[in-house]
């Protein structure tokens, strides 16, 4: 018998487990890495993941997957990235109103104002700390990706409940 192991499955709401403040990761090793591949998979298997955050699949820790390369429209962007405690030390003042969806809040969509470009501060899976810049659509998904790790979804944020609607098929 191969040892295989359980694919984790994306909570959704009003699933308590999104609206909790995350940990923060202290432990650099093994398990760390694993749990990233785990996070990674669930996020190429659900539809238009650009970005998945640990809380949803009920894990408490500040880990965030972002890949903007399979955007639908073409943006500039950093690749894969594998966040760990990322915190946004500074942004523009100017936002830019753009459509969201989650994962964890299925069948809805809405418009969020967004900072247009944010200074990150983040630590790899060693442990290492890096700063990068970001703007548009990146900026946008890890904006909301971060806001998972502080139980906060982009329906808390919609301009106005009109704008939150049904998404089409
Ligand atoms: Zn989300």
């Amino acid at each position: 018998m191969t040892h295989q192991r359980k694919a984790r499955s994306m909570i959704v709401l009003p699933d308590a487990r999104l609206r909790q403040m995350s940990q923060s990761i202290t432990t650099f090793d093994q398990n760390l890495v694993e749990q990233f591949t785990d996070i990674e998979t669930a996020m190429r298997a659900g539809p238009g993941g650009v970005g998945i955050a640990a809380p949803q699949l009920g894990d408490n820790r500040r880990m965030v997957v972002v890949d903007c390369t399979v955007a639908r429209h073409p943006c500039r962007n950093h690749g894969l990235l594998h966040l760990v405690n990322p915190e946004i030390i500074e942004h523009s003042d100017d936002e830019i109103l753009g459509r969201e969806g989650c994962l964890s809040v299925p069948d809805w969509v809405g418009m969020v104002s967004r900072a247009r470009i944010i200074y990150l501060k983040y630590q790899d899976m060693q442990g290492e700390t890096h700063e990068m810049e970001t703007s548009g659509f990146e900026a946008r998904v890890i904006q909301h990706e971060v806001d998972h790790l502080d139980g906060v979804l982009f329906i808390d944020r919609v301009v106005s409940t009109h704008d939150l609607v049904r998404r089409m098929g």
